[in-house]
């Protein structure tokens, strides 16, 4: 299997030349543009990787995922749904979504920026430190990596140069949406986005979704599978931003990706995958990791259609 990973590896290095890195929040233009790297454990927890999967990057949107499944394990799916809806916006991730007059709930996706901050806002804690506390404990339970931390230029960066997530956040509260301190809730939503990580979580945080909230070697679930369900279909519909179509057709399982060039994919009971490459196409998905991620859907007949 290695074998195979490495001649698709370097089959679709010629693809990061296809994208350009994230140059919004000035930090991820730093990353080497060269990268491509995997990270595959399969559900008998056999694991297998090549290139560069050791690397650390942000999370960013794929935090999004770890922000819903926190608010779903504190709230439940009645309180969660009455404040986000599940269809695909079709838009850029950090559109501002509101069709005709009205910003609804039901027009918020917790894959899309509005949704992913007003998450924050349902998670349990008593200030915004403690909440951005419980969703960095279930990133490192999920991946299985005590060590993981924020990149705090990332970080600084992100807050410094997030102007379109304040007026995301304003907009909200102007509709009486969210009410605590707009600069306290992005502050969680900016940290949880700049958790470092590298191709290896992701692909444990993936094998949890895709093994009903199972952990790899270990028998009691970590997720309720009402929850990864829950989950799974939002990333399966919304995970690839306005690219979720195309991506459903290419590759076929529900996965999210971040504009650092993290991919995470969930292959539901058959394995989680981790794949970073930072350049991106103009939906912000890694060019070379959609590749990659369709050679490997191919291969091993992973396509869930
Ligand atoms: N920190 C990013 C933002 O909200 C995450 C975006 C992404 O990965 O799509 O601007």
């Amino acid at each position: 299997m290695e074998e195979l990973l490495e001649q698709l590896i370097d089959e679709c290095k010629i693809y990061t030349k296809d994208g350009e890195l994230a140059n919004y929040i000035p930090e991820l233009t730093k990353a080497d543009p060269n990268m491509l790297g995997v990270y595959m454990i399969s559900s008998d927890g056999k694991q297998y990787s090549a290139g560069d999967c050791m690397h650390q990057f942000t999370i960013q949107s794929i935090a999004k995922t770890i922000l819903l499944l926190q608010a779903l394990l504190d709230k439940g799916i009645e309180e969660i749904s009455s404040k986000v809806g599940v269809e695909a916006t079709g838009k850029p991730f950090d559109a501002i979504n509101v069709s005709g007059q009205k910003l609804a709930s039901k027009n918020l996706n917790p894959m899309v920026n509005m949704g992913a901050i007003l998450m924050c806002t349902l998670i349990d804690g008593d200030t915004y430190d403690e909440k951005f506390e419980r969703v960095l404990a279930l990133t490192r339970e999920l991946a299985g990596n005590p060590d993981i931390q924020i990149d705090e230029d990332v970080y600084q960066s992100e807050k410094k140069y997030g102007s379109k997530n304040r007026a995301l956040a304003y907009l909200l509260k102007s509709y009486g949406m969210l009410e605590d301190d707009v600069e306290e809730v992005l502050d969680c939503y900016f940290k949880s986005c700049s958790i470092s990580v590298t191709c290896k979580d992701l692909a444990n945080i993936g094998f949890v979704l895709a093994n009903r909230g199972q952990m790899p070697g270990r028998k009691e679930r970590v997720i309720p599978v009402k929850y990864t369900r829950y989950v799974n279909a939002i990333l399966m519909t919304c995970g690839m931003y306005d690219g979720s179509g195309e991506f459903a057709l290419r590759v076929g399982v529900p996965a999210k990706s971040g504009v650092g060039g993290g991919i995470m994919a969930a292959v539901p009971t058959k394995m989680g995958i981790g794949i970073y490459s930072p350049t991106l196409d103009e939906k912000g998905n890694s060019v070379a990791g959609i590749r990659l991620l369709e050679r490997i859907s191919n291969q091993l007949y992973l396509s869930i259609f």
